[in-house]
């Protein structure tokens, strides 16, 4: 059983429509797919139409921008109720903070020399729900300023360069409690994937634990060999369940392709297992796991 928990549609900052996208993972040979575009669930109702059509698992989820003290985290949250009113809550404050500072972003671009319009950007994000960074950097392509998404961060949107400005992230510990009271289970995304391991080592992540996390992405493409090994360590240490996952945008990063991570049947088994028992604590009406 081949299995990807995580992935991204044009729903944020994915290159393919969710259906695209659940095509291309039956296509890969998966049989369990997660859809986790950023801080949305926009993406979920046609990848459920396309699952059920081409016989993939799907698990819904979604990737959320948070922050620990001034550190950004990437958590991972599968199966929450997306009603749940304190998760729309957080999830309109995040994409309101990232819509907002768009034209900050292409002033201070403009002051580098180089004249994009809001308008450059829209275009090229097509329907996106989460217009960032990413497709500002496709609008430096279109206007043939870099050659693609990798050279624009590199070269203007990651943090320290011309085109860089901060955003609101929810706070960690706030953002898994409410993953778990909508009925949902939590996993850090590349947990040691940028920048340094001191501030999810496994002192911090136990804490993390005790606040309600399951577990932790340890085989994704950020991650070298050496620091999967000692993720996995930490994980065994501590009992959280282990990921592995593509971090799939279509062609908007490359070597990540669907399947080339992949998480391990009895990791999965307990995370959904741990999902349902969330749900039931919850009393909310969250998302099964959809049969394909
Ligand atoms: P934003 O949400 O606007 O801060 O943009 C962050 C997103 O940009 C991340 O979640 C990544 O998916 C994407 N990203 C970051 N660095 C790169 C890169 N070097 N190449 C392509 N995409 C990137
Ligand atoms: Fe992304
Ligand atoms: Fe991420
Ligand atoms: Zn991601």
């Amino acid at each position: 059983m081949r299995i990807d928990l995580h992935t991204h549609s044009q729903a944020s900052d994915g290159t393919q429509t969710p259906g695209e996208l659940i095509r291309a993972a039956a296509d890969a040979g998966l049989d369990v797919v997660a859809i986790t575009d950023h801080d949305t669930s926009a993406g979920w109702a046609e990848a459920e139409r396309v699952a059920a059509d081409v016989g993939v698992v799907l698990v819904r989820g979604m990737e959320i921008s948070t922050k620990l003290g001034k550190h950004g985290v990437h958590l991972l949250g599968y199966l929450p109720d997306p009603k749940y009113p304190p998760l729309v809550e957080h999830l309109a404050k995040i994409l309101d903070g990232r819509n907002s500072r768009l034209p900050r972003i292409l002033e201070r671009l403009g002051e580098a020399g180089h004249q994009i319009s809001l308008e450059d950007v829209h275009r090229v994000a097509g329907g996106t729900t989460a217009t960032g960074r990413p497709h500002i950097a496709d609008a430096l392509v279109a206007k043939g300023i870099v050659v693609n998404r990798t050279e624009a961060f590199t070269q203007f949107l990651n943090p320290g360069r011309p085109g860089y400005v901060t955003r609101y992230a929810a706070p960690l510990d706030e953002m898994i409690r409410t993953v778990t009271e909508a009925g949902g289970v939590t996993v850090i995304a590349h947990p040691w994937g940028r920048g340094d391991p001191t501030t999810l080592g496994e002192e911090e992540l136990a804490r993390l634990q005790q606040v309600g996390l399951s577990g932790i992405e340890v085989d994704h493409q950020d991650h070298s060999p050496e620091v999967r090994d000692q993720l996995r360590a930490i994980a065994r240490n501590l009992d959280l369940v282990v990921t592995g996952s593509s971090d799939h945008h279509g062609l908007g990063k490359i070597d990540h392709e669907l399947g080339c991570n992949t998480t391990a049947p009895d990791q999965y088994e307990r995370l959904v297992a741990l999902a349902v028992a969330a749900a039931q604590r919850s009393g909310r009406e969250a998302p099964l796991v959809l049969a394909g």
